[in-house]
């Protein structure tokens, strides 16, 4: 019998490899806390992830390092159906009706296109029709399971908005069919990667720490984090709030933060000391998520059942919804 009180999220991620802190802090972590109150769909985007890479080579193993990120972060995937978006044909046909409710001229306004761009080095000219339509594919992927709310990074917000304006037109047009889907955002809903704060943690810009990174590896990495540019002498005061360091204190060393802040502020603490502690700090949090992510990474044929498992079950509510959509529309 399927929970029909819960409330449904939709939540996805592109199959990139092997998640960032940014990814956790932004939405996994919320999907991981919302799974008891609401009925979880967890999507791998993997059509999205065409949008900025045509190269398929890695897309499958990609997706497994990813799933296996989920599930050592505590996704259940008997409670949450997890599945490739590319496996459940509906996406892709709910995707091309909406594009007929949605104008060029909004795609091309949205800021998370225009960040994208920037961050990406994508000229207008060389933004392929997929790309531009990204938030259209999202928005079937949400409401193709009528979803209430979507965790997501402060990033995505743009896109999120799309998804509740085509859900509006769609009602209005041919009846009451979808629900206009809540974001969820967290505190850390945007967290700034290696390289400065004013840019997010992305792989494509290789300036993450990864969630399986081992201590070695988050110590090194941590060593070459930017920090407050007028802070330049060990003993020189710095500003905890224009650093990204301080930013992980807050995050990973909560209890420290305020101990943290009048080293820096004072010039007691230098920046060399305060990222050996926040790494170790990030060390001990991982060390968990590690040992589960190593006893999946033995067992691959079981993330590939979940997937073909999470298949079937995203398929039986796509296919309703598709009904509802072609019953509302005429269609046939
Ligand atoms: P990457 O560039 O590292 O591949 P991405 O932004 O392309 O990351 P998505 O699959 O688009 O990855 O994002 C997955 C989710 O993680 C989204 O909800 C996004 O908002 C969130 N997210 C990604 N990076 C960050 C970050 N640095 N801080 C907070 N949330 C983030
Ligand atoms: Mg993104």
């Amino acid at each position: 019998m399927p929970d029909t009180k819960r409330k449904i999220i939709l939540s996805g991620m592109r199959p990139t490899g092997k998640l960032h802190l940014g990814h956790f802090t932004g939405a996994l972590e919320n999907w991981v806390g919302l799974q008891s109150e609401y009925r979880n769909y967890h999507l791998v985007a993997d059509y999205h992830a065409l949008t900025t890479n045509l190269d398929t080579s890695m897309l499958h193993e990609n997706t497994i390092d990813m799933v296996i990120d989920w599930l050592a972060a505590g996704i259940d995937p008997v409670e949450s159906p997890v599945f490739r978006q590319s496996m459940v044909k509906e996406h892709t046909e709910l995707f091309l009706l909406f594009s007929m409710l949605v104008t060029r001229n909004r795609l091309e306004r949205n800021p998370t296109l225009k960040e994208q761009a920037r961050d990406l080095h994508i000229e207008s000219d060389n933004l392929v029709y997929g790309h531009l339509g990204y938030p259209v594919l999202q928005a079937s992927d949400i409401l193709l399971y009528r979803a209430n709310a979507v965790p997501v990074g402060e990033d995505q917000l743009s896109n999120v908005e799309i998804t509740r304006e085509i859900a509006r037109r769609f009602n209005r047009e041919y009846g009451e069919v979808f629900p206009e889907p809540e974001p969820r955002l967290t505190v850390f809903k945007r967290l700034p990667g290696l390289d400065g704060a004013d840019r997010k943690m992305s792989k494509s810009l290789g300036n993450t720490v990864l969630l399986a990174d081992t201590p070695a590896e988050v110590d090194a990495k941590m060593r070459k984090a930017v920090t407050d540019p007028q802070k330049l002498r060990k003993n020189d005061p710095g500003r905890p709030d224009v650093c990204l360091v301080f930013t992980y204190h807050q995050k990973f060393n909560p209890a420290e933060t305020g101990e943290i802040r009048e080293g820096c502020e004072s010039g007691a603490l230098g920046c060399v000391d305060c990222k050996k502690r926040c790494a170790a700090r990030i060390s001990e949090f991982l060390a968990p998520h590690l040992e589960r992510r190593a006893a999946l990474e033995q067992d691959r044929p079981l993330v590939e059942d979940i997937l073909v498992d999470g298949e079937n079950r995203a398929r039986a509510a796509a296919r309703d919804t598709m009904g509802a959509v072609r019953t509302a529309m005429k269609l046939g």
